[in-house]
């Protein structure tokens, strides 16, 4: 068995309120050609455009932010985790602003919007990148690293000196595993105090108890409390899938992360690209992969995919 590349069938907009900016963003996802990636277009800014690497990133502090030239894009990292997911290679993004929408604080609207637009497969060869030694970043008592494995697996370990979050440990073998069902509904997360701090720099102005989860004191302010007992540890392996994807290439290896975020994940991409000695390309998974393995796009998103 091969695994093909895909795009999506036809053209869908959705329309968000910006984390940062508070105003409405419209995005626009539209087919595109074999071989061509993920690239956003700022449809305000002449068409410019941002190919969705890692060589592109250009902040990661307060979410990962591409951009060229001054022209940026931020919070990407979300709505990139729904494509990883779904294995969706070949896409456009029109953007009418700086930023994606925030939608819920999850990826599960982007999800559905592509379900919306259907998949298409091209009978062209999906290229993984396969982690073939290991490769670790360490920053003081942070860290990540991507392991060999036959199949995509995600661990991450947080620690938050707070009682409703303290240590939270969660892996998942996404072969095996659905990431709509046990990942793509986890919210983004906050303080309440930081929100405040975040709105006095003009930052976070969109943010509310509809796009992420909000901790005041020792209390959840979101009425229906958390989406999963522990919501915050799978958040961040959403963030890590979407990170990931910056590599322009789904990964078959295993990625571990110990208290890291945005930044860490950077730079392990940055670290899996500057050196062919950690990694390779591979076309045919089945030479590689144990009889088991099945791609989880496949599993995910089978029954919505289009003869190509
Ligand atoms: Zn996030």
């Amino acid at each position: 068995m091969h695994i093909y590349q895909t795009t999506i069938n036809r053209a869908e907009k959705v329309t968000g309120i910006g984390l940062h900016s508070g105003k409405n963003v419209t995005i626009k996802i539209k087919p595109a050609p074999v071989n061509s990636g993920i690239t956003f277009i700022r449809k305000d800014l002449n068409n410019f455009s941002i190919k969705a690497i890692s060589e592109n990133v250009v902040d990661t502090r307060l979410s990962t932010v591409i951009g060229r030239n001054g022209n940026i894009v931020q919070t990407v990292e979300h709505f990139m985790s729904a494509l990883s997911a779904l294995g969706i290679d070949n896409l456009i993004i029109e953007v009418d602003g700086p930023e994606m929408p925030i939608m819920d604080g999850s990826s599960i609207p982007f999800i559905y919007l592509i379900k919306e637009a259907g998949i298409r497969k091209f009978s062209a060869k999906k290229r993984y990148i396969h982690i073939k030694n290991k490769i670790e970043i360490k920053d003081h008592d942070k860290k990540v690293s991507l392991l060999p494995s036959n199949q995509f697996k995600i661990s991450f370990f947080l620690d938050y000196k707070h009682p409703l979050i303290d240590k939270q440990f969660f892996e998942i073998d996404l072969s095996k595993y659905s990431y709509v069902e046990e990942i793509s509904r986890a919210r983004t997360f906050g303080f309440l105090e930081d929100v405040e701090s975040l709105r006095k720099m003009n930052l976070a102005l969109g943010g509310s108890l509809d796009n992420a989860v909000v901790i005041s004191g020792n209390k959840i302010l979101n009425k229906d409390g958390l989406r999963y007992h522990n919501e915050f540890v799978r958040h961040k392996i959403l963030d890590a899938i979407g990170d990931l994807y910056l590599l322009g290439h789904p990964i078959i290896g295993s990625y571990s992360g110990f208290k890291a975020g945005h930044d860490l994940n950077s730079k392990l991409c940055s670290s899996v690209l500057a050196s062919n000695d950690f990694w390779e390309f591979v076309e045919m998974p089945d030479k590689i992969y144990d009889r088991s393995f099945n791609p989880f796009y496949d599993t995910v998103s089978e029954s919505f995919l289009l003869p190509a």
